[in-house]
């Protein structure tokens, strides 16, 4: 079977650098799409609180007869616990729903600079689950360059990740050089902008040449900027496209083709506005 390769977060510990993403996977479905994407060979599963389906997860998990150790575990904070204590009971609720002691990397979803509470009290909180090993890790999620350098310098622990929109279309240079100047992995999420960057006559060129899929080529140029991805799907044979990206290469005229795509499209919210929370 394939091998995922590792990266190796700042503070030592280990993320298989091709993952599996749920958002938008029903409740009721997810067990199924992660016990799918266990058998093609995935053991990397991104959730969060706001997608409602971390039981899901958890059952996948438990009826997969996988060792925890052998697999990496993502969950998000929900917006709508921000403050220090609703943040721990939330946690819990996330170690409840997955049926495990702990999760490998714990983020806050989003900085949501319009509420009460600061981002910074709440990295507190996840410091705390940090330190007593039940979050291996600790990270961010849709932290721009100013709240990301506004945490390390004020907080003591540097996050492991930063999980921000990326595509060819969106490449955060700013986000990025502040990441790689804290030692900040960055994880790419919509890697294929949900599918809109699959029909751009450059990236179709590229599969053509490499005789491969756009789908597969979107996600080598990821993983050759060594960035973590962790494409969704529900369709099988998806699925299985998406992880088979280690036996080919990109060259570097064909990096720079669909590096020269960014264009600042971003499909998702603009951080610095976006303060939702959900009732
Ligand atoms: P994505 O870029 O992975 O696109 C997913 C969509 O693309 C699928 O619904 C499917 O329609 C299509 N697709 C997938 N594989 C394909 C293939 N091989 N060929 C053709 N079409 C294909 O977008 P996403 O789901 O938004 O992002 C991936 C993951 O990133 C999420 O599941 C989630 O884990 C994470 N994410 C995080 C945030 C955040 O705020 N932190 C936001 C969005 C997504």
């Amino acid at each position: 079977m394939t091998s995922v390769p590792n990266i190796t977060l700042n503070n030592g510990v280990e993320i298989p650098q091709l993952g599996f993403g749920v958002y938008q996977v029903p409740p009721e479905d997810t067990k199924d799409a992660v016990l799918a994407a266990f058998e093609v060979g995935y053991r990397h599963i991104d959730t969060a609180q706001m997608y409602g389906n971390e039981a899901g997860v958890g059952e996948a998990l438990a009826a997969s007869g996988l060792a925890r150790d052998d697999v990496f575990i993502t969950s998000k904070l929900n917006n709508s616990f921000h403050a220090h204590d609703d943040a721990l009971e939330a946690f819990d609720g996330t170690l409840e729903a997955l049926g495990t002691d702990h999760v490998d990397l714990f983020l806050i979803h989003w900085p949501l600079p319009g509420i009460d509470v600061d981002f910074v009290e709440t990295w507190k909180a996840l410091e705390e689950v940090y330190r007593d090993g039940r979050a291996r890790s600790i990270g961010v999620s849709n932290f721009l360059a100013h709240h990301l350098n506004r945490l390390v310098q004020e907080t003591d622990v540097v996050p492991a990740v930063n999980q921000i929109e990326v595509h060819p279309y969106l490449q955060q240079e700013e986000a990025r050089q502040a990441s790689a100047a804290h030692g900040v992995v960055i994880e790419a999420w919509s890697p294929i902008a949900q599918g809109l960057v699959l029909d751009d006559p450059t990236v179709t060129a590229v599969a053509s040449e490499v005789g491969r899929t756009p789908a597969q080529v979107v996600l080598r140029w990821h993983l050759q900027r060594g960035d973590v991805v962790f494409p969704k799907s529900v369709t099988r044979s998806r699925v299985e496209e998406n992880f088979a990206l280690f036996d080919f290469e990109l060259d570097d005229a064909q990096m720079g083709q669909i590096t020269a795509l960014e264009r600042g499209h971003r499909t998702g919210p603009d951080p610095d506005t976006f303060n939702w929370i959900p009732r």
